[in-house]
This record gives C-alpha cells, sequence and structure tokens, in this order.
C-alpha cells in the first residue's frame, strides 16, 4: 500500500496512489494491476501533458467534451466569480438561482421547436435515466398509463446508472451480474450500414431498420410503447451514422404511435459536428425530449439537462396538484450553470460551431484517407466525431481475434508518438476539441497513420495475415 506522502507528491506517488486506491470506470482489472494509469497533470487548448512533461494531442477531447479546449483563464475566472457570489443554493421547489435561470433560458432559444422547458441533472446518465421516468410520468399524464415499455438499439450507450445502462447495449457492458433491467425495456438493431445484412444496400437497410421498428412495436403492442431512445449518432458503440432518412422515418413511426422520441445528445450537442443540436440541423428531426451533458460545460464542470417540450409540460401540469417527483441535490447547481453560460458565450463570440465545421469536414476528409491502410475496414463518422474499424480482412470485413486488442495496440503507439485516441476493442475513436485547426488535422492525421502502419507490421511480423 502506499504511504501517504507528507509533501508535493512525485508522479510516481500519484501513480501509486491511484493504483492502490481508485476502482476506474470500464478498467480491465488484470491489465490494470501491472500498468495502471497514465497520470495528466496539465491541459490546455487540445494538449495535455502527463506528470513527467510528456506532451499529447488529445484527440479523444476528454471524454467526447472538451469542446471549447482546456486551460481557459475565462472559464476560470467565471467559476471562480460564481463561487464567491454563491457557491450553492437549492433549486427544490422555491428557490432557484441566476446562472440556473439563465442557461435554461438559454438553452430553450437554442434547442429545436418548442423544447422550451429544462430539467437540470448532474451529467449524462443522470438526463437520461430521468428522461425514462419522465416518459412514463407524461404518457400516463397524457392517459395513456399503459405506454410503460421502451424501445432502443443494440450497440447505444446511455450512461452508467442502472436504467441508463439496461437502455443501453454494448455487448461488452452486459456483464450478466449486474442484472440489468430487462422487462419494459427492448432493444432493435444498430443502424449500422457497414454490417447490413449481406447484400442490402443503404436505403433498402434502411427499409428493413424501419420495417423491424414497427414490427417490434407490433409485437410489444401500440398501447404499451411509450418512448423510443436514440442517439442521433451512436458515439460509444462506434460512431454509427445511420442510412440518409432513418431518424426520420423512425420519428414519423413514433408520431403515428404516440411514442415519445428522446434524442441522447450528450455526445452530438454543442457543435461536436457543427450544430448546438444535432437532431433538427443534421437530421431534420424535432424529438420530444433531448439529454444533453458534455459539451454543455466542455467539461470544466460537471453537468447534465433533459430539455423537453412544451407539449410534455402542459401535459403534465395539466389537472394542477402533481408533482415531477425527480431531482438531484446539484440539478440546477449555481456554479455549474456559471460555467454552461460562460462555455455558450465563448463558443458563440468565437463561432467554435464554425470552426467545428469547416475544419470538422478537413478532419472527416483527412481521416477517410486512412482508409487506404492495410487493416482499416471503415472511416466513418461526422466533423468531429470520427471512428476508425480496424479489420483482418477488408473484403469479407473479418474482425481479428478479441484478444490481440489492437484498438489498444494502435492507441498505445500513437500515444508513444503524443497523440491521444480512443481504443474500443477492434476500434479506435476520436472527438477532438472543436478549436483545433487544420495544421492539427494534419499531425493527428500522419501521427495515426504511422501507428497504424506500424501495429499492422508488427502483427504481420508476428504471423497474423491482413488482407
Ligand atoms: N449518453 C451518451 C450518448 C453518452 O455517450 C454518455 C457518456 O459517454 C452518456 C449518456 C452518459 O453521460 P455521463 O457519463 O455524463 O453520465
Amino acid at each position: 500500500t502506499a504511504v501517504f506522502p507528507r509533501n508535493t507528491p512525485s508522479p510516481a506517488d500519484i501513480w501509486q496512489m491511484d493504483h492502490d486506491h481508485v476502482l476506474h470506470p470500464w478498467a480491465n482489472f488484470g491489465p490494470f494491476e501491472e500498468k495502471g494509469a497514465l497520470v495528466i497533470a496539465r491541459g490546455e487548448g487540445c494538449h495535455l501533458w502527463d506528470a513527467e512533461g510528456r506532451r499529447y494531442f488529445d484527440a479523444i477531447g476528454g471524454m467526447w467534451c472538451t469542446n471549447i479546449g482546456q486551460g481557459r483563464k475565462e472559464m476560470a475566472d467565471a467559476i471562480a466569480a460564481q463561487v464567491e457570489r454563491l457557491a450553492f443554493s437549492n433549486t427544490f421547489v422555491d428557490t432557484t438561482n441566476e446562472p440556473s435561470a439563465m442557461l435554461a433560458a438559454k438553452l430553450a432559444e437554442l434547442a429545436p421547436g418548442d423544447l422550451n422547458r429544462v430539467h437540470f441533472t448532474t451529467g449524462g446518465s443522470t438526463a437520461v435515466d430521468t428522461a425514462y421516468r419522465m416518459v412514463q410520468y407524461c404518457q400516463h399524464c397524457m392517459g395513456r398509463p399503459e405506454k410503460t415499455q421502451i424501445i432502443a438499439r443494440n450497440m447505444s450507450y446511455h450512461g452508467s446508472t442502472y436504467i441508463s445502462q439496461s437502455v443501453g447495449k454494448r455487448p461488452g457492458d452486459r456483464v450478466e451480474q449486474f442484472r440489468y433491467k430487462l422487462d419494459g425495456i427492448h432493444h432493435i438493431s444498430a443502424p449500422n450500414p457497414y454490417r447490413a445484412p449481406e447484400g442490402m444496400d443503404e436505403a433498402a437497410f434502411c427499409d428493413w431498420l424501419v420495417a423491424e421498428f414497427e414490427a417490434k412495436i407490433a409485437e410489444i403492442g401500440p398501447d404499451r410503447v411509450g418512448g423510443f431512445f436514440a442517439e442521433p449518432i451512436q458515439a460509444s458503440g462506434g460512431v454509427i451514422v445511420p442510412p440518409e432518412g432513418y431518424l426520420r422515418r423512425m420519428r414519423e413511426v413514433c408520431d403515428r404511435h404516440d411514442i415519445l422520441f428522446v434524442a441522447d445528445e450528450v455526445v452530438t450537442a454543442f457543435g461536436r459536428i457543427g450544430h448546438w443540436f444535432a437532431s433538427e440541423s443534421e437530421f431534420g428531426i424535432v424529438p420530444d425530449i433531448i439529454t444533453c451533458a458534455k459539451g454543455l460545460t466542455s467539461g470544466y464542470i460537471p453537468l447534465g439537462a433533459l430539455i423537453f417540450s412544451d407539449r410534455i409540460w402542459e401535459a403534465m401540469a395539466a389537472d394542477g396538484g402533481r408533482w415531477f417527483t425527480s431531482g438531484f441535490t446539484y440539478s440546477g447547481h449555481p456554479v455549474a450553470c456559471a460555467a454552461g453560460l460562460k462555455n455558450i458565450e465563448i463558443m458563440e463570440r468565437e463561432d467554435i460551431l464554425g470552426n467545428a465545421a469547416r475544419v470538422g469536414a478537413l478532419f472527416e476528409a483527412r481521416m477517410k484517407r486512412l482508409e487506404a491502410l492495410p487493416m482499416v475496414g471503415q472511416v466513418r463518422g461526422r466533423k468531429l466525431m470520427i471512428c476508425v474499424e480496424n479489420v483482418a480482412d477488408k473484403e469479407t470485413r473479418a474482425l481479428l481475434p478479441e484478444d490481440l486488442d489492437v484498438g489498444t495496440r494502435i492507441a498505445d503507439a500513437a500515444e508513444a508518438m503524443g497523440l491521444m485516441v480512443r481504443p474500443m476493442g477492434h476500434l479506435n475513436v476520436m472527438s477532438p476539441p472543436l478549436t483545433l485547426t487544420a495544421g492539427d488535422v494534419e499531425f493527428v492525421g500522419d501521427t495515426l497513420e504511422r501507428a497504424i502502419r506500424q501495429v499492422a507490421d508488427d502483427l504481420t511480423r508476428a504471423g497474423i495475415r491482413l488482407s
């Protein structure tokens, strides 16, 4: 066990304390025991420095979240000023605070359609968890108490509370001992054209997916299905961009059956693909509820929110005398909301969404060129949300054996070259800060290319066949 250091801890002390005391999210116990974690000491713009002073370009963007880049004094000042003025006051029932009211009004202005109502949470998982309950509650208030069932998709990730993890479904997360909630939550196919059934083009695949949704609703009973949960682009499932028209058609099916559409925009909101919200601006739909977090404060302070329609509010409020028994000590936290307001102000003033759209288009095009490399089956995504899928055989799209852990090999090789990309099984995922430059795009592209070539050469030398 580490001895608690009396003076300033050395990098090795920090590593040891972390190793001996911290359970990291998703850490595989075996490799962690040996390797521990890299200690990150400083962040500025798109870059991170480890405790030994090595510099990295952070193409992970924290965790899809450092949208305006790190180390902004203006953010530090806004946060400090709010701490001095009012560090905390609750927003339960009959008190509020200025940052929370102002941020809610700003979100209503930026959100599509009549999504003018906001319920603050502590992050993305708690927003999805609350959306699940809001769907049930709202359907009840709308006179449809039987509509308690939820449909979501395979390869989705909606968070890590009991309900949000049950709504999501990535095979690697499903540790049976966790006993997910299985009753009342149903899953349909991920809209991944790269893994569409043999011989189906994108349009036919879209028809197939919509038919599958309709069939699932018929199977459960249309008067029992209350909500459909979907990330506009499935993020942690492997940056899955659905076929053209898919979300619009799923929305139409929802409308036909009075199913509430919950767009989980925890990743896609606040500029990741060049818009405040992707649902309407990129995909032409107005959801009933949007969940968001991450880019809402660019990760400076934890905060999440559900933004929901006037229609839902009116249904819940109709008879008076009801209350929405959900919320958190930190709902509407004044410091978190002040960070959110300053973050949005910076995005507007610096036209960060414009940069995400312009430089994001370069990023998308540069990454697409990686498809010429050995082992790269597909590069997919939009703007600053990109995934490289590594395969053993580009023709058949067969995967490499799981225990080769190709995503981690590539991420490790890139890290040694000063670039951080996220490994997820056989995938490597990128979501850099939205402030990156055209020069950064070249650095990320060239470095990742070198890392992939190096790993492909190593595997070939070790006798693994790549074709
Ligand atoms: N929803 C989506 C789409 C996410 O990608 C995530 C996190 O990555 C979450 C919800 C959970 O958010 P949080 O980790 O802030 O609880």
